[in-house]
């Protein structure tokens, strides 16, 4: 453990990735604060694990496509935790159709919950960072930003934009020693996943040369290494952890 604590702050932490992604920092000695959505009970969950791990912790239902509740969110860390060294977000959904059934309500939210509460976060986050001349971004997209998915034009754009918004912030932030990274994973066991049908899983597991669906730690693992001081010379990288997929 770390002799000082560091403050991370994880959207979306209740679950999944991001659940992972808080548990792993809470193990390298950082502080969590971590929002949520709607799933108390999985918040809650969470909040008694960091506890045991000896973090201090903020749980937060805040929902990232609302700005207020955002700068909200980053308000109260700072007071309960002090100033913010690590923005993970991971907070994200799917609203899978073929683009001609695609309702606009299945496309603005997919691309507000997942681009727009990026822009949120980043935003109520960074000027923090910039004054301290010091920080850490971490934006999960997705492999399905990278190649496109077909049935998921709504996610691939989000997590294609993920990508632009994180390389154009690394080059404006840099010189204020702040990284800013993306990381794209492939299929990974989540209850994102666990709503596949059987035909889409033998079709994903047919281009993925691991032949296995990933782990949340393994995605956490990575952005505990990206998060610490060995990946300090790297910015604006996009990394992929997806057992070779090939979509
Ligand atoms: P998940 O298991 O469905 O968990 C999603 C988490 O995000 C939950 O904690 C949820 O909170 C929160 N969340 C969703 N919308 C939110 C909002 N508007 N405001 C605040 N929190 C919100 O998903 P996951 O598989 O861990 O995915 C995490 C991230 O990784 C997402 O960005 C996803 O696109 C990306 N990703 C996942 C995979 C995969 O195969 N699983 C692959 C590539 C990329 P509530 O439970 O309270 O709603």
């Amino acid at each position: 453990m770390n002799q000082q604590r560091r403050v991370a702050m994880v959207s979306g932490g209740s679950r999944g990735i991001g659940r992972a992604v808080a548990l792993e920092l809470a193990r390298d000695g950082y502080d969590v604060s971590f929002c949520y959505r709607s799933d108390e009970q999985a918040a809650g969950e969470l909040e008694k694990s960091l506890t045991e791990i000896g973090a201090r912790m903020l749980a937060v239902r805040a929902d990232v496509v609302d700005p207020e509740a955002v700068r909200s969110w980053v308000s109260r860390t700072e007071s309960a935790l002090g100033p913010i060294d690590l923005v993970v977000n991971s907070a994200g959904i799917t609203r899978d159709k073929p683009l001609l059934m695609m309702t606009d309500d299945e496309w603005h939210s997919v691309l507000d919950a997942n681009l727009d509460g990026v822009y949120n976060v980043c935003r109520a986050a960074v000027f923090g960072m910039m004054k301290r001349k010091s920080g850490s971004i971490i934006n999960i997209s997705s492999v399905s930003g990278v190649y496109g998915n077909p049935t998921q034009t709504n996610y691939s754009a989000s997590k294609a934009g993920i990508i632009g918004f994180s390389r154009a912030l690394a080059k404006e932030v840099g010189r204020y020693q702040i990284r800013v990274n993306a990381v794209a994973p492939g299929f990974i066991d989540t209850d994102m996943t666990s709503g596949l049908s059987d035909k889409a899983k033998q079709n994903a597991l047919a281009q993925i040369p691991l032949g296995r669906l990933g782990r949340a730690e393994e995605v956490a693992g990575l952005v505990s290494y990206l998060a610490s001081d060995r990946a300090a010379y790297i910015t604006a990288a996009v990394l992929q952890i997806d057992g070779g997929i090939t979509i």
